[in-house]
């Protein structure tokens, strides 16, 4: 039996479709489990959701192509909270308010900080405590 993956992802509604049916059909005819970490209409009713898909493979890929029938980009790599490299000076304030570790020191010798997307759960704790703007959110 194929083993279940969990993929975060950002779903781009261009005109606000209907989310409440699409989420429901993940789940319902793609056995997937879902976990929205943020939503968002914006007031050119626009709409944004970033989310966690639990599943097999096969049917996260299936999943995909269901919900890009209704004119929506899919962003796989699900970046709804970004890091700026060229910004960050490396501070470590922002160290003690992520909750996942998703940004962290890669080298204890040099204090060295990175961003692991896959590890962030768009808490935004990051990007109010960051005193250089080197987090910001896509939406
Ligand atoms: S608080 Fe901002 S500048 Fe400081 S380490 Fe974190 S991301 Fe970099
Ligand atoms: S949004 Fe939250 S989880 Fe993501 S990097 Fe910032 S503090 Fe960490």
């Amino acid at each position: 039996m194929p083993e279940n993956v969990t993929k975060k992802m950002l779903f781009f509604f261009p005109k606000c479709e209907c989310e409440e049916p699409i989420i429901y059909h993940l789940v319902k005819d793609h056995n997937l489990r879902v976990n929205v970490f943020r939503a968002k209409v914006t007031p050119e009713e626009e709409g944004y959701l970033v989310l966690d898909l639990t599943g097999t493979e096969a049917d996260i890929a299936k999943a995909v192509e269901f919900v890009k029938t209704f004119n929506v980009t899919v962003n796989t790599a699900g970046k709804g909270v970004t890091w700026d490299a060229e910004r960050c000076t490396h501070c470590g304030v922002c160290l003690t308010h992520c909750p996942t570790q998703a940004l962290c020191v890669t080298n204890p010798a040099t204090r060295e900080i990175a961003f692991v997307d896959a590890k962030c759960i768009e808490c935004l704790a990051c990007i109010r405590v960051c005193p250089f703007g080197a987090c910001a959110s896509a939406f």
